[in-house]
């Protein structure tokens, strides 16, 4: 999503609408359930997920609220403080949206994929939506909106989903019926997160499990506002570059040793450099490496090892920027200012790359006033904004009022 179409979506600036609130919506009015959602940041694993590696997240305390109330006819009326147009459609006819009317899909969906596990809607809701989330940044509005639709739902409803099947239905409302073909890692952390942990994916088989937070840090992202449509052209050539890698491992090892690409121990892949493209080479060895990285991560947080842990992060963001080249200057730039910072733990450049945030993982020390200094750095070195969140793992999607 591009600059302009964010704008709409940003209502006020992040001081103005403090991660704190307990309810971002302002309803007077009765209603049946609110349910509340984080968006996500992706800790560590960067590519890793289709290419059949592990991969973690954070859960951060900017969230997506909703509120829905039960009507007496079969309508159902979907309504945004975000600047997008109400959608109003008949539980009979429930139809893909499209233009401005799209953002109703990742509710539509979940009304669709709850109903063909069963959940029963005899009569129409009204839903409304509030959010102090950036939409389109990468932090996964669209994840944060889709499980807290479906929880506020399945509540009204009587439904009995557990977290780890709704984040499931959630990806695929938005596979299927919103037609973004995204993984399972945005829908797991937003369902399965919480403040004392980090949610780890293996893509490969699916299982989700958790691992502890280390209390006393923070996590601030600093985003770059860079054009986004970029990254969708350098997503797309990075996974063919992996597909292709992948095929000439395979006809080098044999299928049975490389299901995926992250099959291929590093060391392996050392053996037979001469025999592949350089490029194809250095993807495949950031791919197989990070896989290993995130593997290294769970132990030291589970050892409470924290300043081994963000010396992954440097050298996960350093394997992206070298091997995989879905770096940028600007995103060097931030990551080694704060390298040079105290209280950084680790820094890295988070999600597709191509633009987009860096992810900083620092300890409480670390305040406003040391961001800031980054901030101004970026400005006086490109003349740009960098924006600044401070954020908090936060509790997953969860029922918070009636
Ligand atoms: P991300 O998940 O990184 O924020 P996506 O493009 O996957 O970006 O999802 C963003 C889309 O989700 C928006 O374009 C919009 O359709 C929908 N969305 C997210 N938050 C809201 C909101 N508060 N109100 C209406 N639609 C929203
Ligand atoms: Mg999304």
């Amino acid at each position: 999503m591009g600059q302009s179409s964010e704008k709409r979506f940003n209502r006020g600036s992040a001081e103005e609408r403090s991660p704190d609130i307990a309810s971002v919506l302002e309803i007077e009015d009765p209603v049946d359930v609110r349910a509340s959602a984080p968006g996500r940041v992706e800790f560590i694993g960067n590519h890793t997920d289709y290419n059949g590696g592990w991969v973690m997240g954070a859960t951060i305390d900017r969230r997506v609220e909703v509120a829905l109330r039960r009507q007496s006819d079969r309508q159902v009326r979907l309504r945004s403080e975000a600047d997008v147009p109400t959608v109003e459609v008949d539980l009979n006819r429930i139809e893909r949206q499209s233009g401005t009317e799209g953002w109703a899909n990742y509710v539509l969906g979940m009304i669709n994929v709850l109903r063909s596990e069963g959940l029963e809607l005899p009569v129409g809701f009204e839903l409304r939506v509030g959010s102090t989330l950036p939409v389109g940044a990468g932090l996964s509005s669209s994840a944060a909106l889709e499980l807290a639709s479906g929880v506020a739902m399945s509540e009204a409803y009587g439904g009995k989903f557990e977290l780890g099947e709704l984040a499931r239905l959630a990806q695929r409302a938005e596979n299927e019926f919103v037609g973004v073909p995204c993984g399972l890692l945005d829908q797991a952390v937003v369902a399965l997160g919480g403040a004392d942990r980090l949610v780890r994916l293996d893509a490969r088989t699916e299982e989700i499990d958790s691992v502890p937070f280390p209390p006393e840090t923070k996590i601030w992202i600093f985003r770059t506002h860079q054009a986004h449509a970029l990254s969708e052209g350098g997503y797309q050539e990075r996974h063919d570059e992996s597909r292709a890698v992948r095929e000439e491992l395979r006809s080098l090892l044999g299928m049975k040793e490389v299901e995926h690409l992250v099959d291929v121990p590093p060391a392996r892949l050392e053996q037979l450099r001469e025999q592949l493209p350089e490029t194809l080479y250095r993807r495949a060895r950031h791919v197989t490496t990070e896989h290993r990285r995130v593997q290294r991560m769970v132990q030291l947080l589970e050892a409470g090892e924290r300043e081994e842990a963000g010396t992954l992060l440097f050298e996960s963001h350093a394997s992206s920027r070298a091997d995989y080249e879905n770096s940028t200057e600007a995103l060097d730039f931030v990551v080694d200012q704060l390298r040079e910072q105290g209280g950084v733990l680790g820094a890295r450049l988070t999600g597709a790359g191509f633009g987009g945030a860096v992810m900083a993982w620092t300890r409480t020390g670390y305040g406003k006033a040391q961001a800031q200094e980054v901030v101004q750095a970026y400005a006086e070195r490109f003349g740009a904004e960098l924006e600044m969140l401070a954020c908090q793992p936060a509790p997953g999607v969860g029922v918070v009022g009636r």
